[in-house]
């Protein structure tokens, strides 16, 4: 069998273990030793996910600002996402008006279509000035952005939070942006297990001293968690047991398709895997 076809080591992180969880073919697709992109062209991010990393981006250059104790600035922040974003619009102008084109309330208009990013980017950043830093007022500056990894068990564990403080209280809390929609019914837990994990085995031995929230830029809205010995048994059990199959099973026939309309129509595997496909094309077929 070709190298290639085997899956590559994987550290076990929060993301990987989702899309584990959420289609175990796509999971190996995405961490096989070395993908081919099949002649694919090379990945243009959406608008949408170029805006969350923009706004990322922006607040983190924000919190280093605060690290070495200067003020946090609104306008150089939202100057900032205006720069990338408009940069991005005119770079992939052709695609993005390729992707939208027009519609039953008009034509496409390029340049709506950048002011539009750059005001929801705005009300983005707006909302961490006015409703969600205020929250950290008190708080001591730990790290940020920055790539952890960590043994547990003896199997690699990474993580990358936002940001990590210490409150005037005293706990140790663990932040991450999140600048999609807010989605009430989606399941944070793994992410926030992974984030506990690490502050209990980096900084914070009592678990009643730990904070995770998950910060909404869009809604100003926390999801707040404190964990429990529970939370943190059953993050490390799921660790030992995801890596324990990922080193033991390399082969792509050991990692199942997991086919709906919504996950394929949107899987950058799509073309090549035939059950996503199927399932595709079935609805396609019936819409005709
Ligand atoms: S196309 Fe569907 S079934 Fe195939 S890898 Fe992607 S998500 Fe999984």
């Amino acid at each position: 069998m070709d190298d290639s076809e085997q899956l590559a080591h994987v550290n076990w992180s929060a993301s990987a273990a989702r899309l584990f969880e959420e289609c175990p073919r796509r999971f190996f697709y995405r961490y096989q030793q070395s993908e081919s992109t099949g002649g694919h062209s090379e990945y243009t991010p959406t608008p949408g996910v170029y805006l969350g990393t923009v706004v990322h981006k922006s607040l983190s250059a924000q919190i280093a600002r605060w690290a070495r104790g200067e003020n946090i600035h609104l306008q150089t922040a939202t100057d900032y996402a205006r720069d990338k974003l408009e940069w991005y619009v005119e770079a992939n102008a052709e695609e993005i008006a390729d992707r939208n084109g027009d519609t039953d309330e008009g034509e496409f208009n390029i340049d709506s279509f950048a002011h539009s990013l750059i005001r929801t980017a705005r009300e983005h950043i707006k909302q961490f000035f006015r409703v969600i830093w205020p929250h950290f007022e008190g708080h001591r500056y730990i790290a940020h952005e920055t790539r952890q990894t960590f043994d547990i068990a003896e199997e690699p564990v990474t993580v990358q939070p936002d940001l990590c403080t210490r409150s005037a209280e005293g706990d140790f809390v663990v932040t991450d942006w999140k600048t999609g929609a807010y989605d009430r019914f989606s399941n944070p837990t793994i992410q926030m297990q992974a984030y506990a994990l690490y502050a209990h085995e980096a900084y914070e031995p009592e678990f009643r001293r730990i904070r995770v929230q998950l910060v909404h830029t869009g809604s100003g809205e926390f999801d707040r968690m404190v964990p429990t010995r529970d939370d943190i048994r059953r993050v490390r059990e799921r660790i030992t047991n995801e890596r324990s199959f990922w080193n033991s099973q390399r082969d792509v026939g050991s990692y199942e398709t997991d086919p709906t309309v919504k996950k394929c129509s949107q899987c950058s595997y799509l073309h090549r895997c035939t059950d996503g496909q199927a399932v595709v094309g079935d609805t396609q077929n019936q819409s005709k």
